[in-house]
């Protein structure tokens, strides 16, 4: 057991699908094989065990900054959480806030990962102090999305600010940026005010 990086993270992702029975027994026993002998990924699977049963809760808590996937966005509205999502694609600055009633808030990023392994998603705010950073996400040939869950909790207390994303893969020694999109967050929103991209 070694407590370093893992070199093939299972992904969070697949992690939930484990718990949501959504793998088949080649994947299940893929997973179980991996966790065994690699502690930073049986962690990941712990998490995402206690994500799969307590979904609402975590989301609420403030707790929740994840990759996540359809079926888990699906699962979570099921289970009540209230989701707002804001596609990032192409170039231009995308209006965003979060309203005192969201539980979660969803970045689709939108981007060519043609020939990427697994890329990082820096989101910054305009002074360059970070809001969250999730590193070594796995991509799947012919990915074209990545779903990036904030919980609102934690965008509650940023206040209105230019937001940029980046997305960056790693090449060798070097970093190379995939995308980079900019938000403008008009910040923490009452639920009276109207919203122009429900
Ligand atoms: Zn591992």
């Amino acid at each position: 057991m070694s407590d370093t990086r893992c070199p093939a993270p299972i992904g969070f992702a697949d992690c939930i699908d484990y718990w949501a029975g959504d793998l088949t027994r080649v994947e299940e026993d893929r997973i179980e094989d991996h966790v065994f002998a690699c502690s930073p990924c049986a962690r990941e699977l712990a998490d995402a065990e206690a994500l799969a049963r307590g979904v609402a809760r975590v989301a609420r808590e403030g707790r929740l900054h994840s990759v996540v996937s359809d079926a888990i966005l699906n699962r979570l509205s099921a289970d009540g959480v209230r989701i707002r999502t804001y596609t990032l694609e192409g170039t231009g600055v995308i209006p965003c806030a979060v309203w005192a009633d969201d539980d979660l808030v969803v970045a689709r990023i939108r981007a060519d990962f043609a020939g990427v392994d697994s890329v990082t998603i820096v989101t910054r705010r305009a002074s360059g102090e970070e809001i969250s950073r999730i590193s070594d996400i796995a991509v799947r040939p012919g990915q074209r999305e990545i779903l990036n869950a904030l919980s609102a909790a934690h965008l509650r207390k940023l206040p209105a600010t230019l937001v940029r994303v980046t997305v960056t893969a790693q090449l060798g020694a070097g970093e190379r940026t995939i995308a980079e999109y900019a938000l403008e967050h008009a910040g923490a929103l009452d639920r009276t005010k109207p919203s122009a991209h429900a």
